[in-house]
């Protein structure tokens, strides 16, 4: 089999219809594998499929909303009776409420916590059975530079972001003996509508990412089609529990 070949496998990316988790169906889609595009707004997961059928591959649109364990079951459920079975899971869904810690509410904390964090987990126990039943899969979930460092407007996201990098190892433990790998991606600074609105809120980001980038920009969701390919293929076989930064070398700053 050729390293990054992915034709004949079936991945699902929440979140898939916008920004990073576009970029990462498009991808996976260039190396042939079949994708469910999943999240809340059926219009918007219905343009990515359109988008992503032109590179030959089967896509179909499942609207999920991952704060809710019934949606992520049911999920898993279409896209195993659609496509026979489920290879790959990227767990992208995310959202951020920015605001200073003290100012939160106990439900804007849950709602953050709940999405970032226990979505992701809902949706790899929802897959696992059926991972295992086809020998095997890969598991990539979507971490930030707020799984290593704290902001002070980002209480909840960084532990959710935290969360997901512990996450990730726990899982990588406990099923490496079913031959499923998960790792995790930690993107640095990205042009998506995410950060078009943290632009706004956030006096000065767009300057302090630019400075403190080395590679001199903000990164671009196709940015991530290269290391979800290679995630999702045998060529990453022997890696799992890994947290990988793509972030232009920002976390490398000192
Ligand atoms: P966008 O806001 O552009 O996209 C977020 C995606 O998540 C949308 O497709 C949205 O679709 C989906 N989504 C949000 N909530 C839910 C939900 N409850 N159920 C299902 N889908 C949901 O964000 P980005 O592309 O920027 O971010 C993607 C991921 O990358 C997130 O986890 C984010 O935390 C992370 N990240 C982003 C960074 C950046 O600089 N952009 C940096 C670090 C991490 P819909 O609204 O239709 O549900």
């Amino acid at each position: 089999m050729k390293l990054f070949d992915l034709h004949g496998r079936v991945a699902v990316v929440t979140g898939g219809n916008a920004g990073i988790g576009l970029g990462i169906a498009t991808g996976l889609a260039q190396a042939g594998t079949a994708i469910v595009i999943a999240g809340r707004r059926s219009e918007k997961n219905r343009e990515a499929c359109r988008a992503i059928a032109a590179f030959n591959v089967k896509a179909a649109d499942i609207e999920v909303d991952v704060h809710n364990e019934a949606s992520c079951r049911s999920m898993v459920q279409s896209t195993v009776e659609r496509f026979g079975g489920i290879d790959i899971l990227v767990n992208n869904a995310g959202i951020a409420i920015r605001k200073q810690p003290e100012t939160y509410t106990l439900a804007e904390w849950n709602k953050v916590i709940e999405t970032n964090l226990t979505g992701a987990f809902l949706c790899a126990h929802a897959a696992y059975p059926h991972m295992t039943n086809r020998g095997g899969g890969k598991i990539i979930n979507i971490g930030s530079m707020l799984s290593i460092f704290g902001a002070s407007f980002a209480v909840a996201y960084a532990a959710s972001k935290g969360g997901i990098v512990q996450m990730t190892k726990a899982l990588a433990c406990a099923w490496a003996k079913d031959n499923i790998q998960t790792n995790a991606i930690l993107p640095g600074w990205i042009d998506t509508p995410f950060t078009q609105t943290a632009r706004k809120e956030v006096a000065g980001l767009e300057e302090r990412v630019l400075a403190r980038t080395p590679a001199g920009r903000w990164g671009d969701p196709r940015d991530f089609a290269g290391i979800a390919v290679f995630l999702a293929s045998s060529a990453s076989d022997f890696i799992t529990g890994a947290a990988i930064p793509v972030d232009g070398g920002y976390s490398s700053q000192g």
